[in-house]
């Protein structure tokens, strides 16, 4: 990486919004720098979310589908055709208030930032929240899943648990009932937080049942998932369920402890865009799940990553 000088543009976090933003900066001559994260157990990592998914089958333009990892593999290929400068490393300090915007990657308390651009990309994703118990990182992909929509369609005809008791949750459940046989939600309370309408439609529901005031312990299975350890909360008893997927569905967090105090946030901790993907600071744009906790999809954060690059580079050519 070149250092000292001052670029156009750079670009935080390398899933789909990133490096799609990647590749039309520079496409369009701007010299892109895509900081991709470093490498961890999460989603927090270099490709986001993708990189933990199997099959990706809702992309367009790949009929036979596609696996995530091989899908953001590409992506980054593509962008680094055209010029797109990637390196590993994460941001750790931001000042948005100078001109040039200030990153360090290194010591935060360091006096100088180690890069200085012109414009700022935002596109460090969001994490599903995990349950954090024991074989639920290592069946990732195989059986367990944050995704219904990703992967939802391999549990056809199969037993399906959803944890959670929000939106989420009876979300993905109903759209789970048109695959699996039995989908079978387990909460930790009595009583749903979701909203009235959902879960009206969940109560309906013949595949759906519930299994209330329950935690799972521990996901079964050697290769693939073959059942959940729950625990009754009230009774403290354990039991076994067998299912052959587990959808964890108990939230996402935006990764944005990064621009605290800095940019606008909504309660939950999104990022606010406006009029396209402006956040609050002049020159800074978000694109992704980083702002979007509704759609999250591979393909809308694509497209949002396309936004915040023609909306950077209209930004520079107002600057000259
Ligand atoms: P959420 O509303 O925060 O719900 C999370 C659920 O997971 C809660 O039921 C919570 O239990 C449970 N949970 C949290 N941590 C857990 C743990 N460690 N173990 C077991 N259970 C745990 O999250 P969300 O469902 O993702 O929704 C986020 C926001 O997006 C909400 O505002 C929601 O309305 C919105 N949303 C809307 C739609 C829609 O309108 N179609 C769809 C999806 C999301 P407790 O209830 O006991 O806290």
């Amino acid at each position: 990486m070149e250092t000292g000088m001052t670029r156009n543009v750079v670009i935080l976090g390398s899933g789909p919004a990133g490096l799609t933003a990647a590749i039309y900066t520079a496409r369009a001559d701007l010299n892109p720098l895509v900081i991709e994260g470093e490498p961890s157990s999460t989603s927090d990592q270099p490709g986001g979310q993708l990189m933990l998914t199997t099959e990706v089958e809702n992309f367009p333009g790949f009929p036979g589908g596609i696996m995530g990892p091989q899908l953001m593999m590409s992506m980054r290929e593509q962008a680094e055709r055209f010029g797109a400068e990637i390196v590993t490393n994460k941001a750790t300090k931001l000042d948005l208030a100078r001109t040039p915007i200030g990153i360090w990657t290194g010591d935060p308390e360091a006096p100088e930032p180690d890069i200085t651009t012109r414009s700022l990309i935002v596109a460090t994703g969001a994490r599903s929240l995990m349950l954090g118990v024991p074989n639920e990182a290592r069946l990732l992909g195989y059986g367990v899943s944050t995704c219904a929509t990703c992967d939802g369609f391999f549990f056809r005809g199969k037993r399906i648990a959803v944890i959670g008791g929000g939106d989420s949750a009876i979300e993905e459940a109903l759209f789970l009932t048109k695959f699996g046989d039995s989908v079978t939600i387990i909460h930790r309370r009595k009583e749903l937080r979701a909203s009235k309408i959902m879960q009206d439609r969940a109560f309906k529901n013949e595949k759906i049942d519930f299994i209330w005031d329950s935690v799972v312990v521990d996901v079964l299975g050697d290769n693939n998932v073959s059942g959940l350890r729950i625990r009754d909360v009230n009774t403290g008893e354990e039991r076994e369920l067998d299912v052959d997927g587990v959808f964890v569905a108990i939230g996402h967090a935006p990764s944005t402890e990064l621009f605290e105090g800095k940019l606008e946030m909504d309660g939950a901790g999104y990022l606010i865009t406006t009029d396209g993907t402006n956040t609050t600071v002049r020159g800074v744009f978000a694109c992704g799940d980083v702002q979007d906790h509704v759609y999250r999809q591979a393909v809308t954060a694509a497209g949002s990553g396309c936004m915040a690059a023609i909306d950077a580079e209209r930004y520079l050519a107002g600057l000259e």
